[in-house]
């Protein structure tokens, strides 16, 4: 498996912890959707915090939406993922790169700018449920972490990193996410905090081979208790078909004028780039149902 994350509990049983791996899941998305280096950074990073969301909080035919809502030139993120860690996304505009920062890394905080983070939980209920918080920081980690701390009331650290080659490939891409339950004391969250401000970088440390558990095992310690991995990919659920249900719900009129004036149409999934034709006589086919 060279896509997975793992769970873990630290050995008081008030940490829980996922650390991921998923170089592929991000490699998929940059090939999809073309991405440059800050469009790549910015969707992976949502990608796998996406990801770890899903694997701490879904199940069964859950699902829930990130959307990274901010003002920067990549523009807004928008990434699903399902119970069974399967993930989709896209950003508005994929082919941003920008000036390193400093340290020679990619300036993500100026490709999300300002804005607004948003989950929205499909768990199978009448309504989902969504949940909003502003950008903090725009480097993503710091806006999940920040997310769930303050929406969802659980004090959270969020790592996410995607390393992007000189030639756009993805290089490495990995994170986790550590959630603090309430029996938690204060020491046990200082030392714990203590070493992941000790973590090598991350995309140095995957880059040279760090796996999930390694990585879980420098945060809670080697005692830790660290759970089967889970295995996550990129997966797209779109079909003729779906399509042809947003179809249905335009207005008549607009039906009427792709079979009158276009003699067809043409629609492209956002999130996977896959075409969907639909001929004159589909297209009244749709019209009548209405
Ligand atoms: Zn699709």
């Amino acid at each position: 498996m060279e896509n997975y994350l793992v769970k873990a509990i630290d050995k008081t049983k008030n940490l829980r912890l996922l650390t991921i791996t998923a170089k592929g899941v991000v490699a998929e998305a940059q090939q999809r959707h073309d991405t440059w280096s800050a469009s790549s950074a910015v969707l992976g990073r949502t990608l796998l915090g996406t990801l770890l969301l899903a694997g701490a909080e879904l199940t069964d035919k859950e699902e829930l939406t990130v959307r990274l809502l901010g003002n920067g030139p990549v523009g807004p993120t928008v990434v699903t993922a399902k119970a069974d860690l399967t993930v989709k996304g896209y950003v508005k505009n994929p082919h941003i790169a920008l000036p390193p920062k400093e340290d020679g890394h990619i300036n993500v905080k100026k490709a999300v700018g300002q804005g607004w983070l948003e989950v929205t939980k499909d768990l199978g209920l009448k309504e989902p449920y969504t949940g909003q918080v502003p950008i903090v920081s725009g480097e993503i980690a710091e806006d999940f972490a920040y997310y769930l701390t303050k929406s969802e009331q659980i004090p959270s650290a969020v790592g996410l990193s995607v390393f992007v080659n000189p030639n756009n490939t993805i290089g490495a891409a990995g994170g986790f996410m550590l959630q603090a339950l309430p029996g938690a004391s204060d020491t046990l969250i200082d030392q714990t905090i203590e070493r992941i401000k000790k973590l090598p970088q991350l995309s140095s440390a995957f880059l040279d081979g760090m796996t999930p558990e390694d990585l879980a095992k420098k945060i809670l310690g080697d005692d830790c208790k660290i759970f089967d991995p889970e295995e996550v990919a990129y997966k797209c659920d779109c079909s003729k078909e779906k399509y042809a249900k947003i179809l249905e719900t335009l207005k008549s009129s607009q039906l009427k004028e792709m079979i009158e004036q276009d003699h067809g149409a043409e629609l492209t999934c956002n999130f996977c780039g896959n075409k969907y034709h639909y001929s004159e006589d589909e297209l009244k086919n749709i019209l009548a149902k209405k």
